[in-house]
């Protein structure tokens, strides 16, 4: 049962025995079946006594193993089925069996369409669907019956199909894809990176309501941002209306804009960090709290002290990570400020100051002119 498809008969022939047991049948004489056989093998919930019939049992354990064939392809039984019936095709093309098959293949390939017919696909990052050959559309259909080109490129995943900032890629999609299709793509949220779990933890956090709702339309990537507005044809441009030099995205407002997050944004702050060694294991974390400063410094501080407890710890070779693009910019010296500058920490005396330096440590004395009050 759990990896054969049973015959129909032989799946009759036990629901008869099932249905004998329950009504109490015997060899004197057979009483009467009170109750629809149907309705006995509804759940329970729904006024049935929850009788699992042996044709569907054994078309849900196939059906598992074609589940587990699909999501856990590195199985060794997987990769053994793969080697020997696959024969160079895409399973999720076409999958047939010859008579010569194994009982399993005939099985699995049996109940495929069906199968399909109850997948429904969540296209999570869409890294590992195809755009053009998955049924990952609402309707269970795959795309490349509905190009409008001859020739396509058919190694795209859906992750491919999405412009810089996650949003479908409009021309890509209008070009290679009559209107409808293209409409109904455009109707579908495009693929982002949470899986179940990371939406739960929005809703988990323990805050204020309206904060969880505005995470949750940041992930979906819904604030009336200029880029948002303009992507709507509301006419206005893009850009960052407070440094003008990026496109105002979600992202841009909350992290990357070196205006928006300089200006104004005191407030209680900490910083910390954390050492691995080269096979990424740990090695040694630290935590500080700054009292009040902006976020930019609160990076500055942490890759600072970073970088002072590695020297301690006498590590010559290091990787700096830090996920504040301004600071990455600004150590790697690709960025230019206008108007308000942040601290920088200086390594070595700027060329005016080492004499000076120099007279100090040496004791050079030195006249000064003073103005007594007379
Ligand atoms: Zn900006």
């Amino acid at each position: 049962m759990l990896y054969a498809r049973l015959p129909k008969t032989l799946c009759d022939e036990m629901e008869k025995i099932q249905r004998s047991f329950l009504w109490g049948y015997t060899d004197q004489g057979r009483k009467p079946h009170l109750i629809n056989w149907e309705v006995c093998c509804l759940p329970k919930k729904n006024g049935g006594l929850g009788i699992r019939r042996p044709h569907q049992m054994n078309e849900a354990f196939i059906m598992k193993m074609l589940w587990n064939l699909i999501t856990n392809p590195q199985d060794l039984w997987c990769r053994v089925l793969y080697s020997k019936y696959c024969r160079n095709k895409d399973l999720r093309l076409s999958i047939n069996s010859q008579p010569y098959d194994s009982p399993l293949w005939k099985a699995l390939t049996d109940i495929w369409d069906k199968f399909q017919q109850n997948m429904v696909w969540q296209l999570g990052d869409g890294n590992t669907i195809n755009f053009w050959l998955d049924k990952w559309m609402t309707n269970g259909t795959s795309l490349i019956n509905s190009s409008s080109q001859t020739i396509i490129d058919t190694t795209l995943s859906v992750l491919d199909i999405l412009n810089l900032v996650g949003d479908w890629n409009h021309s890509y999609v209008s070009e290679n894809l009559t209107t409808s299709m293209t409409n109904q793509i455009l109707a579908i949220p495009p693929p982002n990176e949470l899986d179940v779990g990371e939406w739960q933890a929005i809703w988990a956090w323990r805050g204020p309501h309206r904060i969880q709702t505005f995470m949750w339309m940041v992930v979906h990537e819904r604030i009336l941002t200029n880029y948002r507005r303009s992507k709507w044809g509301i006419g206005i441009s893009p850009l960052c209306n407070k440094c003008g030099a990026a496109d105002e995205t979600v992202i841009h407002v909350l992290r990357d804009c070196i205006s928006a997050t300089q200006n104004d944004r005191l407030g209680l702050a900490g910083c910390g960090g954390l050492l691995r060694n080269s096979d990424g294991n740990w090695l040694k974390g630290y935590s500080r709290k700054l009292g009040n400063c902006d976020a930019l410094h609160a990076e500055m501080w942490g890759m600072y002290l970073g970088l002072d407890l590695a020297r301690r710890e006498g590590i010559m070779h290091l990787h700096v990570e830090s996920d504040s693009k301004v600071l990455i910019d600004m150590v790697t010296k690709k960025i230019n400020f206008k108007g308000n500058m942040p601290t920088l920490f200086i390594e070595s005396p700027p060329g005016e100051l080492q004499r000076i330096l120099f007279d100090d440590i040496s004791g050079t004395c030195m006249p000064r002119n003073v103005r007594l009050p007379l």
